[in-house]
């Protein structure tokens, strides 16, 4: 039969080579992933959740082992990823609408249709009167929402969350958990998340 997952992860390890020594981070790591799952990966700080996640979008090469998207082996960035970062990395100078768009324009991909598609998430999760504000206009949820919907807008097939929240304080992360779960099934997206806090895992 078929196989259904998406991303598959074989065997990975990863080890660093500093001037103080080895870091050995990962270890003979195996996942697999199937389209529409929403999984999270709890750990302390240091183990290494996002040098996992860089090595499945290709920011980084492991020491050993393979990651497969869609049967593909991953080799280099791939546009079928979108990557959130613990901080919203918001352009302070560029409006709500200009942010969301950015990915697009670095991708080159500016067209009347992606920009109808960006405006509409903004107005279906409560963003639409703040389409020409500036970030610092905004609390720390509406932003990380504005992050989200800047990485969906690219139409990523599979979304990989560093930390989303942790920027944010407890009330708000349960609550943005809560909608940004919500919003990944929504859109059908899969996601994988890392994070060292068990209740903004448990949220999504
Ligand atoms: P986590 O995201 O779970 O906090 P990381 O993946 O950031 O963990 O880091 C795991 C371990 O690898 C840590 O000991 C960290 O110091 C080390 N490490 C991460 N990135 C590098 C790097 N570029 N060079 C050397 N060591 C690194
Ligand atoms: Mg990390």
């Amino acid at each position: 039969m078929e196989s259904q997952s998406i991303m598959k992860i074989r065997n990975i390890s990863m080890t660093y080579h500093t001037l103080d020594g080895e870091i050995e981070t990962l270890k003979n790591i195996d996942l697999d992933v199937n389209k529409g799952d929403i999984i999270t990966i709890v750990g302390p700080s240091g183990c290494g959740k996002s040098t996992l996640l860089s090595i499945i979008a290709g920011l980084v090469n492991p020491s050993k082992g393979e990651v497969f998207i869609n049967d593909k082996k991953v080799n280099g960035t791939n546009k079928d990823i979108g990557y959130m970062f613990q901080r919203d990395h918001l352009f302070e100078w560029r409006t709500i609408m200009g942010n969301v768009l950015i990915g697009l324009e670095i991708q080159d991909k500016v067209t009347d249709e992606k920009k109808k598609f960006a405006e509409k998430l903004l107005d279906t999760y409560g963003l639409e009167d703040f389409k020409n504000n500036y970030p610092n206009q905004l609390s720390g949820g509406m932003r990380q929402r504005v992050a989200l919907i800047r990485t969906l807008a690219i139409e990523p097939e599979i979304l990989l969350l560093d930390e989303p929240f942790s920027a944010l304080d407890y009330q708000t992360r349960l609550a943005i958990a809560d909608e940004i779960g919500t919003i990944l099934k929504k859109e059908g997206k899969t996601a994988l998340m890392v994070t060292h806090d068990i209740a903004e895992a448990m949220s999504v």
